[in-house]
């Protein structure tokens, strides 16, 4: 039965296929931008060196800095470069992070970003920033950090690394999956959410066995694009307060944890969300949607235990204890011991408990 809804979403400027990079000077003059800032960590800063060929005189300043996490000294640095080189457009090409840091520009001055996205994370579509000082990340809303436009070239996720590709897209299906069954979905984000955890899925395994196939690359990136829709426009649950607890608290990588915990969240809550369930099982095409998660995880060899990852045995209490001081909605209420119980299971690596 169709449930009562509103429905709103972000403005989006997406242009996606392979050799779309090349219109990335038509989109800086679209925008007004006429002294861009290039933004990239340093392990990608030969490939956003490329585009100032593209770019010719647009492209005045570099900054190869982005850092996990958008640290604000790491901004700050940034900053320098825009006031210096009196930038009115930025581009930043790599994964969350180097999108943070245009976010944090944009948050900071106005100034537009077009987002070039090389990873499955998704925060090119949303309307997000996580920003981190003294170790401590916080997160908020605004149009403002919206990307202008987003280039989805093919070509460019080739060279990300099989174990990141396939983390990284099981972030992205995180974001459908707890879109599937937030508190304000609507049927236009179900819609997409299933779309893209079906052609993640399919994708996944075919780009850890052959990262250079461009079907399954092509595939992957058009459900990376859908989740992070998902994401940014209706709320998450359980699964994204975990990670970001258990992130936060000692310093996980971002893309492992969440390919860790999803399938323990998917099994907490699927009692409390069926029709959100059947929508997964569906995408999923298997009847059990939490097994078949941490067997995704495993085909792409993904880590399965927290532990593996850093996190102390005694940070399961420290975690449940901050989850439950500032909640995030859920469909199923939060309990101290399943909670408990559901992260002492990814601490130690096993199969969800249905
Ligand atoms: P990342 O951006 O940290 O990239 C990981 C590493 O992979 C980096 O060294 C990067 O240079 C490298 N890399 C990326 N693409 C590559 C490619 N195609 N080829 C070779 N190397 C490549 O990883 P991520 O998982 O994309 O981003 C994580 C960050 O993004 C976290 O800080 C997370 O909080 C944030 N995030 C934010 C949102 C949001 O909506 N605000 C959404 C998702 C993630």
């Amino acid at each position: 039965m169709m449930h009562a809804f509103t429905y709103k979403s972000t403005p989006a400027h997406v242009l996606f296929g392979p050799g779309t990079l090349a219109r990335l000077p038509d989109v800086v003059g679209e925008l007004g931008g006429t002294r861009a800032l290039l933004l990239s960590t340093p392990e990608q800063a030969s490939q956003v060196r490329a585009l100032g060929g593209l770019l010719g005189k647009l492209a005045v300043a570099y900054f190869h800095e982005a850092t996990l996490h958008t640290p604000i000294e790491v901004t700050e640095r940034a900053m320098r470069q825009v006031h210096e080189h009196r930038i009115d457009i930025v581009v930043a090409l790599g994964g969350g992070s180097t999108i943070g840091l245009g976010k944090a520009i944009s948050l900071r001055t106005d100034i537009a970003q077009i987002a070039i996205p090389t990873t499955y994370a998704g925060s090119e579509m949303t309307p997000i920033i996580g920003q981190s000082a003294n170790g401590i990340k916080t997160t908020q809303r605004s149009p403002k950090v919206l990307p202008r436009a987003v280039i989805y070239d093919v070509e460019l996720t080739l060279s990300l690394p099989p174990a990141l590709s396939g983390t990284s897209g099981i972030n992205a299906i995180a974001h459908a999956v707890e879109g599937l069954y937030a508190q304000d979905t609507n049927p236009v984000m179900q819609l997409m959410a299933e779309e893209g955890i079906r052609a993640l899925t399919h994708a996944l395994p075919g780009i850890v066995r052959e990262p250079g196939d461009r079907r399954a690359r092509a595939d992957a990136l058009y459900g990376a694009w859908l989740c992070g829709t998902v994401l940014g426009n209706v709320g998450m649950a359980l699964h994204h307060k975990l990670c970001h607890t258990v992130g936060g608290s000692f310093n996980l990588p971002h893309a492992e944890t969440h390919a860790i915990i999803l399938p323990h969240a998917v099994a907490y809550n699927e009692s409390a969300a069926p029709d959100a369930i059947d929508r997964l099982a569906r995408a999923l095409d298997v009847v059990e949607p939490a097994n078949a998660l941490f067997d995704l995880a495993r085909l792409v060899a993904a880590p399965a235990a927290l532990r593996d990852l850093g996190m102390p045995e005694a940070g399961v209490k420290q975690a449940v204890d901050e989850v439950l001081r500032n909640p995030y909605w859920n469909p199923r209420p939060l309990e101290r011991s399943s909670l408990a119980a559901l992260l002492k299971r990814a601490w130690a690596g096993e199969r969800p408990r249905l």
